[in-house]
C-alpha cells in the first residue's frame, strides 16, 4: 500500500532528528527527500535548515527539477541531484544526504568503501564509489557520471563524495536512513580496521 504524505513527512522529520542527535550532521547542511506519491514531485529539505530544524514549515514540495510546488521556503541546493536520481531509479522512494564524518573521512581516501563487515556487503550491494565533483553542491554537468554507476549497479544504494559527506537511497524514508547508517558505520570499522594494519 502506498505510504500517505503524512506518514512520509512525519517519517522525514523524525529521520532528520534522528541524525542530527546522532551527530550524522549538524549544522544546516546535509538533505533528505522522499517521492511525494502518484506525482513527479518529491518532498524536500528547504535550503540553510538545520536537520534539527526540519518541519511541516521547512520541508517543501518541488518537481523533478527543484521548481517550487508548495512551501514558502527555496528548496535545498542539492533537490536537484535528488530530483535526477528519483528520475532515473523508479525503485528508490527516499534518500538521505549527510555529511557524516567517518564516512567522509574515508571519501577523503578516494578509494570505495571498503565492506567491512558480513551484513554492509549484505546490504549495500554492489559497491559504494567515492565521487569528486569539486564543490560543495554536485553540479548538474556531474549527474551522469553518478547515474552511470547505478545503471552499473542497479542494486547499489550509495556513495561518497569527496570532501563532502554521503548519499544513499531506500525503498521508504527509513531505508534510506538506516543504509547512510550502515555507510557510516561501515566507514568508522573501515577506518579502525586500516589504523590496526588489519584490513585486506
Ligand atoms: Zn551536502
Amino acid at each position: 500500500m502506498e505510504e500517505t504524505i503524512e506518514k512520509i513527512t512525519q517519517d522525514l522529520i523524525a529521520a532528520a532528528k534522528r541524525f542530527y542527535e546522532a551527530r550524522f550532521q549538524l549544522g544546516n547542511g546535509g538533505n533528505l527527500s522522499a517521492r511525494y506519491p502518484g506525482k513527479e514531485w518529491m518532498i524536500v529539505k528547504g535550503t540553510d535548515v538545520a536537520f534539527s530544524e526540519v518541519s511541516e514549515k521547512t520541508l517543501v514540495i518541488t518537481d523533478f527539477n527543484g521548481a517550487l510546488v508548495s512551501g514558502s521556503i527555496k528548496p535545498s541546493k542539492e533537490a536537484l541531484l535528488h530530483g535526477a536520481l528519483y528520475r532515473r531509479l523508479p525503485d528508490v522512494q527516499a534518500i538521505m544526504h549527510c555529511h557524516s564524518p567517518w564516512a567522509t573521512g574515508w571519501a577523503a581516501s578516494g578509494k570505495p568503501l571498503e565492506f567491512a563487515t558480513y551484513h554492509s556487503k549484505l546490504k549495500l550491494k554492489g559497491e559504494v564509489p567515492v565521487f569528486d565533483s569539486g564543490t560543495y553542491a554536485v553540479p548538474e554537468d556531474f549527474f551522469p557520471t553518478i547515474l552511470a554507476h547505478f545503471d552499473r549497479y542497479p542494486e547499489a544504494r550509495a556513495f561518497l563524495l569527496k570532501g563532502h559527506g554521503q548519499l544513499a537511497v531506500g525503498k521508504n524514508v527509513w531505508d534510506a536512513a538506516y543504509n547512510a547508517e550502515l555507510v557510516e558505520e561501515t566507514a568508522q570499522i573501515g577506518v579502525i580496521s586500516v589504523l590496526m594494519g588489519t584490513h585486506t
